[in-house]
């Protein structure tokens, strides 16, 4: 049992992990071995752990909680939705009120033209959902070998066999096979892979990857692209200004569908309702989950535009959907969710106000020697950790993203690691003095990872 954790029943907890948790994404031996942090509370952006710690969370939960927790109204609409009709289902010609607002006000928010919603349970299920009907919306335009789905390497789009395969991540696509006719671009990660070329040069370059896919495969076979607007857990990629006007330019040119990926950037974490609204994209598709419902309960869905439903509504049946497709009492909270982020004018705040003040204070970790880059948007950042700043070297085979993730749990704050990049997504509702508090755990922690490496 780890010394970290001295509370006798944390550790009850632990052994109960160990016995009996399998969890996502995690290495077996470690966990059991390690045993995981038990979170019991949380308030506002902060979580507390079954040893009294309190935890500034700097991911919102997994990129969830938008309004932060502990809002009562949230469990008082579900509270009231389950005593009035806790569960049907939206199959077979009927309906109930909550799903209906919902779609109606999704409409609302949405970009112009996103006027249809099919629900799903999670972002994964909103995935597989676009795969199958993006393939039969060609069926049903008599174009049925129009069937690829370009992708981009490192992008995510969620854990099912669909979600997996969209997604450009190699050791998930290393376990249990993968869907065909799917294929992958490189991503436009400028920090990384963009070399001597300058930004803008090389948000053109990876953005002419689409056209020569495009054109390889043939347009006749090629039946949507999907992308996040920015990656999130690919590390909080934002790509160069000139990628997206590239891309749209491109899409312009070939009869295929665009489909954004808004899980992340959905619900105002770039202080825009949804990115592609911050990007000037106007996709055909669009997946939605996370901010959604704050995280407070589960679901997702697909928002569809005018132009596909319309192909739609001549396919007769679309034999596709879940239980709990619409589910009555996640609607009444994501209805009470997107209330709140309305009325309290919470997106406009980190457009505004919050958004900048965190950027500006991101930033000033760049004299750091072990910074190398600090990008963001929004209420999202990233933070590169390098051996060596001129050249963006690495200290290869040192863990440097995992030890500092180490230290920021130990100290409270929650910064997750992606390889070496720091990444943060802290709730929408981050005050400035909160920021502060963000930003200060954030310099101790890499002082900490310094002593570390070159210990
Ligand atoms: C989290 C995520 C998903 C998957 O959502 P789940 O609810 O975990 O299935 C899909 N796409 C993106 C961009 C995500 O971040």
């Amino acid at each position: 049992m780890n010394a970290r954790f001295s509370n006798p029943q944390t550790q009850q907890w632990q052994a109960m992990s160990r016995d009996h948790h399998l969890a996502p994404f995690s290495d077996y031996q470690q966990l059991s071995d390690a045993g995981p942090r038990i979170i019991v509370r949380g308030d506002g952006v902060y979580v507390w752990d079954s040893e009294g710690n309190q935890i500034l969370d700097g991911m919102a939960g997994l990129w969830c909680a938008a309004i932060g927790y502990g809002r009562h109204e949230l469990a008082d609409a579900a509270s009231a939705q389950m005593k009035e009709l806790p569960f049907y289902n939206t199959f077979f010609m009927t309906a109930h009120p909550p799903v209906l607002e919902l779609a109606r006000t999704l409409a609302e928010i949405a970009p112009a033209g996103l006027n249809q919603v099919f629900f799903t349970g999670s972002g994964s299920e909103g995935n597989d959902t676009m795969l199958r009907m993006v393939r039969h919306y060609w069926a049903i335009k008599g174009q049925p070998e129009k069937k690829v789905i370009i992708g981009r390497v490192n992008g995510y789009h969620g854990s099912t066999l669909a979600g997996a395969s969209l997604g450009g991540m190699r050791g998930m696509h290393d376990q249990g096979g993968l869907i065909p006719d799917i294929v992958h671009i490189p991503q436009p990660y400028w920090y990384g892979e963009g070399g001597d070329m300058s930004p803008d040069a090389f948000g053109i370059w990876a953005a002419e990857q689409l056209e020569q896919k495009i054109l390889e495969i043939g347009v006749d076979k090629v039946a949507a692209f999907i992308a996040e607007p920015i990656q999130g857990a690919g590390g909080v990629i934002i790509p160069p200004e000139s990628y997206w006007p590239k891309v749209r330019e491109i899409l312009a040119r070939y009869d295929i569908l665009f489909v954004a990926d808004e899980v992340i950037c959905g619900f105002g974490r770039t202080g825009e309702w949804f990115g592609s609204d911050y990007y000037g994209n106007s996709p055909d598709l669009m997946t939605i989950a996370k901010g959604l419902t704050s995280g407070y309960i589960p679901m997702g869905g697909l928002l569809v535009s005018d132009k596909v439903a319309a192909v739609l509504k001549q396919g007769g049946d679309f034999n596709h959907g879940f239980t709990y497709s619409g589910h009555p009492v996640a609607a009444a909270v994501a209805l009470e969710n997107i209330r709140i982020l309305r009325e309290e004018e919470i997106i406009e705040r980190v457009r505004e106000q919050t958004g900048p003040y965190l950027q500006q204070r991101l930033r000033e970790l760049l004299d750091h020697p072990l910074v190398g880059e600090v990008r963001g948007l929004g209420m999202l950042g990233a933070i590169e950790l390098v051996k060596d700043k001129a050249s963006r070297g690495r200290y290869v085979g040192k863990g440097a993203g995992m030890i500092c993730r180490g230290h920021c749990f130990n100290n409270g704050l929650v910064m997750r690691a992606v390889g070496d990049t720091m990444i943060i997504a802290p709730p929408l509702v981050i005050s400035e003095v909160e920021i502060d508090e963000l930003v200060s755990k954030a310099r101790l922690c890499l002082d900490l990872t310094l002593q570390d490496l070159q210990g």
